[in-house]
């Protein structure tokens, strides 16, 4: 097959995104009382409602509906004021009702965005015009939303015996009905992705979002995140839609970026052979890298949609949309642009820090600590040194970064002192003076080693005064020597300079 770079140059690839996400936040299913839990045994939270008998009344989750409208705020929806509940039929021992209680045409949420911004090889990926793309390549690509509505989420079966990955009469099927009637929304994009990377960033974005709003917990692993894409190819420059295909089993962000990139090329393998791509669901098989085929639709399904006489409908109120608003805390957009303002922070690397909540609190409760004057060097911290570590506390960052600000440590002595300090609860300050680590900046002490060099090195001085700046590194060195590493490179580097300017 070709590469994915040669494929896009002569097609455009057509993907929209189905993502759901259950409501993890939440204590209780979507309409009844049955604990939200994963972990307790199997069949234990369950009731006559979420088990789907004969007479059973549903009441809906008012804090599920809150937490679809904070969706739809923070994905710029129009929030509907009305809409209701329909029953969507299937046979499938996962739903004892027989149905799946949904949203219909109208759902809480319609007609949002999102915009990705995409850079570096990934933003590469998209050759065409169709993007305004800036000097260093990069863009913006704004990425409709077509709804989020609410429904329940399925029990879980497990196979267990038989042929491997395929269900024989030798396969035992075991139900936990925990899971059914969790909460769960499902997100329609329009088809506007045109990349596996855009894909990628989407649902990072996506996730991101969701966690700041502290909705669900967003794993993918897990399963409380899922993402099911869609998938055309039309030759450049054609409007017209290519038959898509649509692939399940995506578990994780390199799952969806991987599975995307080989059915684009495998469909433009399939087309340029003059075949045909038939409308087929197909499963990522990630071991062997490919999608292989899992069923083949020849019509729609028909899941006789009906209004559900048992749930009346909603009449959302201004009262109730405000309320949900007034919940949402600062979104990692608008974090990203406060931290390029307050902290002079580049734009990606202010991104970095504002797209995860735990990465974005983690960074605030360092930046308290640290007092407003060590905000810049907390930043740069948080950047360049926080990602390797994976057992710092803020306080210790602080401490750090405090070190680093008042030149009592070079930033390689940074590293030392943080593999030393990680995973433990001692002060890095107290490390660094426990150690004879701390550097001096003391004019006098380092004046003196610096004229002492400065005798002795007459050939470099001459070279230097001849125009040779880069001699300067070696008179550095030649006072750290000196000073047995306890002098500030810095401040013996703007000693030097002075003294072989003046
Ligand atoms: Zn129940």
């Amino acid at each position: 097959m070709k590469k994915l770079a040669e494929v896009l140059r002569d097609w455009e690839a057509v993907i929209g995104l189905e993502v759901h996400t259950e409501l993890t936040a939440l204590e209780t299913k979507m309409f009844c009382n049955c604990r939200l839990s994963h972990d307790d045994e199997p069949n234990t939270n369950v009731c006559p409602v979420c088990l789907g008998m004969p007479g059973a009344l549903p009441v809906p989750n008012e804090k599920a509906i809150e937490s679809i409208v904070m969706a739809g705020l923070a994905t710029n929806c129009e929030i509907q004021r009305h809409s209701m509940f329909y029953r969507k039929h299937y046979f499938y021992p996962d739903m004892a009702k027989n149905f799946q209680t949904t949203q219909g045409p109208v759902a809480f949420c319609m007609h949002g965005r999102l915009d990705l911004e995409v850079s570096g090889a990934g933003a590469a990926e998209r050759p065409d015009a169709t993007v305004e793309k800036n000097e260093d390549g990069s863009y913006v690509a704004p990425i409709r939303i077509l709804r989020i509505h609410m429904e329940e989420d399925a029990a879980k079966m497990v196979h267990v015996g038989g042929e491997e990955g395929r269900i024989t009469a030798a396969t035992e099927s075991l139900i936990d009905y925990n899971r059914c009637g969790t909460p769960l929304i499902e997100l329609v994009t329009e088809p506007d992705l045109r990349t596996p990377e855009e894909a990628r960033l989407f649902m990072e974005k996506l996730r991101q979002t969701f966690l700041t709003l502290g909705i669900s917990d967003c794993s993918l692993e897990n399963g409380s995140m899922r993402c099911d894409g869609n998938i055309s190819l039309r030759r450049r420059g054609s409007t017209e839609f290519g038959t898509k295909t649509e692939m399940k089993n995506i578990n994780s962000f390199k799952s969806l970026h991987d599975a995307l990139e080989y059915e684009i090329c495998r469909q433009a393998e399939v087309l340029e052979e003059g075949g045909i791509v038939y409308q087929e669901t197909r499963h990522w098989e990630p071991s062997r890298r490919r999608t292989v085929v899992m069923r083949v639709k020849e019509t729609a399904d028909d899941y006789r949609l009906f209004p559900d006489p048992d749930l009346a409908p909603f009449d959302l109120t201004d009262e109730f949309v405000e309320r949900c608003r007034a919940r949402i805390p600062e979104l990692p957009d608008a974090k990203r642009d406060r931290y390029m303002a307050d902290f002079g922070l580049k734009r990606a690397d202010a991104a970095q820090l504002a797209g995860d909540p735990a990465v974005a609190a983690f960074f605030e409760q360092a930046l308290s600590a640290a007092g407003e004057k060590g905000a810049e060097t907390v930043a740069k911290v948080m950047v360049n040194l926080v990602p390797s570590y994976d057992a710092l506390t803020p306080a210790q960052v602080a401490s750090l970064s405090g070190l680093l600000a008042e030149d009592a440590i070079t930033f390689a002595q940074a590293r030392e002192v943080l593999d030393a300090v990680n995973g433990t609860s001692e002060d890095p300050a107290a490390y660094v003076d426990a150690h004879g680590m701390r550097q001096s900046t003391d004019e006098g002490a380092l004046g003196a080693i610096v004229d002492e060099v400065l005798a002795r090195c007459t050939d470099q001085v001459q070279q230097y005064r001849d125009g040779n700046k880069k001699v300067l590194g070696f008179l550095v060195g030649q006072c750290m020597k000196a000073a047995k590493g306890s002098g500030n490179p810095k401040a013996f580097n703007k000693m030097l300079a002075e003294r072989l300017e003046a």
